[in-house]
């Protein structure tokens, strides 16, 4: 008898039509699946997060066993559990005598390491659940100057024929942002994201997760994302149906009483394999196709998967295994407790972290334009941000996370990503959102102990690099501004901002 193979299968990998399972013989191969503590406890995870992979790990598992495949299946407490992925594979391997492993590229280094390390014979496979091959992103990447997501974009529209006219794009126009920068209202009849009710299994998932877990930051129930493909594609519906008319008008919009205004909350299920982000993109042309849907709408959503999700993709594994260790701009700061839940007079950072706690979920600009930006204006050290974002979201996967925190958010990778750092004063935060009505700082003070922190913290941060950021084309107005500003009044606002920073290194409330 031939020896059967292992199959690995990720816990982001649950896809039918993943490399591995193609390359397998359902008659003659294992496909081995592991909840490990190595993966569970390698950042502190919310329990959300912990939970939707696990259970969707679990459906997932038992859809392959009723489609034929042999599944050797770890669960996180059954006793003989190795604790990693690797040890899960030897285990296996020495059980049915197997030496190949087929395996799907993970999306970390750590994991891609890991396997390519093994005393097995690892055959990994090139994850082709991406619109650009890594290979097609080198190639695109290979002589630019700059990186620049737009150009890199159209290429993938026109590879996919997503909203074009022939060789044009539809309605004339790449990219229509320009529409897309309203801010929004409270709505009581705006749609939710789509909740299901959790099943045996996933409910088993869920106290095994209350039992290990409870002292990570997040909260577990109630718990009401989609585990299973078929849950995914309703919630996908939903979506376009409810939710999508209004992304691309309130895509940067912030309201402290809707977390997730116009989102699709998709990322989870795509990162997870649930959902192909093509089908997805096409399911919101269809959509616009139709007439249903504005085409901002549906143009800015195909941007953010086929532009930003590939582009950012093709980066993370083109830079290369150091990436989450770069820090340019050498920024040390710890971070600040109220990132785990502490207390904080900042309306804003006390909803978006306050969400992330309940939801494990913040959309876009909430990530990038308070959490990020406070981080950046205060100089936390870029892997304590990563790791935080790593941890705390429940669609986080180093591919994803890590460019978009030290590359877009943090400005480490010294502007591979993002052409100028993404800070601001809260007269941004002010403008997108209703979070300054109702905080214990004034956003019209620019000094004093009442004044708006972000207020003096931007003008701080661009004072103390003014070295590196003076040249850029795109600045260089902003310091023609701040030298213009009276002398006194520089002062005073450099020194509120120092005060400000001496109560982060002190452990005061901010
Ligand atoms: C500091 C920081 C950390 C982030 N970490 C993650 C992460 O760990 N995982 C993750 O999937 N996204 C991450 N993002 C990108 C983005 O914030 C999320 O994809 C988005 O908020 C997910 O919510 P949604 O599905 O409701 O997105 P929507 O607003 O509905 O957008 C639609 C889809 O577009 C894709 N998308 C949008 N923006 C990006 C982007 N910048 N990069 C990649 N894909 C994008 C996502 O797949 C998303 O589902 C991060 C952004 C920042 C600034
Ligand atoms: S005033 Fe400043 S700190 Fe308060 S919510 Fe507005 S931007 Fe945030």
């Amino acid at each position: 008898m031939v020896a059967p193979r292992l199959v690995l299968v990720l816990g982001d990998q649950l896809s039918e039509e993943i490399s591995a399972l193609c390359a397998a013989d359902k008659a003659r191969d294992i496909v081995v699946m592991a909840e490990v503590a190595g993966e569970t406890e390698y950042v502190p995870h919310h329990p959300k997060k912990i939970a939707l992979v696990l259970a969707a790990m679990r459906h997932f598992a038992a859809s392959l066993e009723a489609d034929g495949w042999t599944v050797a299946y770890t669960k996180l407490d059954d006793p003989g559990n190795s604790g990693t992925i690797p040890g899960e594979l030897l285990r296996r391997a020495e059980a049915h005598g197997a030496s190949d492993v087929i395996a799907t590229s993970p999306g970390e280094w750590r994991l891609i390491t890991a396997l390519e390390e093994m005393p097995l014979k690892v055959h990994l496979l090139a994850d082709d659940r991406f619109i650009a091959s890594l290979d097609e992103f080198d190639a695109w990447a290979e002589g630019r100057k700059e990186l620049r997501m737009e150009y890199f974009y159209r290429q993938m529209r026109r590879k996919t024929g997503l909203m074009m006219e022939g060789d044009d794009p539809a309605g004339g126009k790449w990219n229509f942002d320009h529409d897309n920068r309203k801010p929004a209202q409270a709505d009581m009849l705006r749609s939710a994201p789509m909740q299901f009710t959790p099943d045996d299994v996933t409910e088993n998932v869920l106290q095994l997760v209350e039992g290990r877990f409870a002292s990570n930051f997040g909260t577990l129930r109630p718990f009401h994302f989609a585990v299973t493909r078929g849950q995914a594609l309703r919630a996908l519906d939903h979506f376009v149906k409810y939710l999508l008319e209004g992304f691309g008008d309130y895509q940067d919009a912030m309201l402290q009483d809707d977390a997730f205004l116009h989102h699709s909350l998709l990322s989870p299920y795509m990162n997870l394999g649930l959902l192909n982000p093509l089908e997805v993109c096409q399911r919101v042309e269809q959509a616009w196709k139709e007439g249903k849907v504005p085409i901002n709408a549906a143009e800015g959503f195909i941007r953010q998967i086929i532009g930003w999700r590939e582009y950012v993709r093709g980066l993370y594994f083109r830079e290369g295994p150091d990436y989450t260790t770069r820090n340019v701009l050498g920024h040390d700061r710890a971070l600040p407790a109220m990132y785990w839940g502490e207390e904080t007079r900042m309306n804003c950072m006390a909803h978006a972290i306050g969400q992330t706690e309940s939801e494990g979920y913040a959309h876009h600009i909430q990530r990038l334009m308070v959490t990020g930006n406070f981080a950046l204006l205060v100089g936390i050290a870029p892997a304590e941000v990563h790791e935080w974002y790593l941890s705390v979201y429940i669609d986080a996967f180093e591919w994803v996370e890590a460019p978009n925190t030290i590359g877009m958010s943090q400005w480490a990778d010294g502007g591979i990503i993002a052409s100028k750092p993404y800070v601001s004063s809260g007269n941004y935060i002010n403008k997108m959102s209703d979070y300054c009505g109702s905080c214990a700082y004034s956003v019209e003070d620019k000094t004093g102990p009442d004044a708006c922190p972000f207020n003096t913290l931007y003008w701080h941060f661009l004072d103390r690099h003014r070295d590196r950021f003076e040249g850029n084309h795109r600045m260089g107005m902003i310091y023609r501004s701040w030298d213009k500003m009276n002398e006194d009044k520089r002062k005073t606002m450099l020194q509120t901002a120092d005060a400000i920073l001496q109560k982060l290194d002190d452990g005061e409330t901010v």
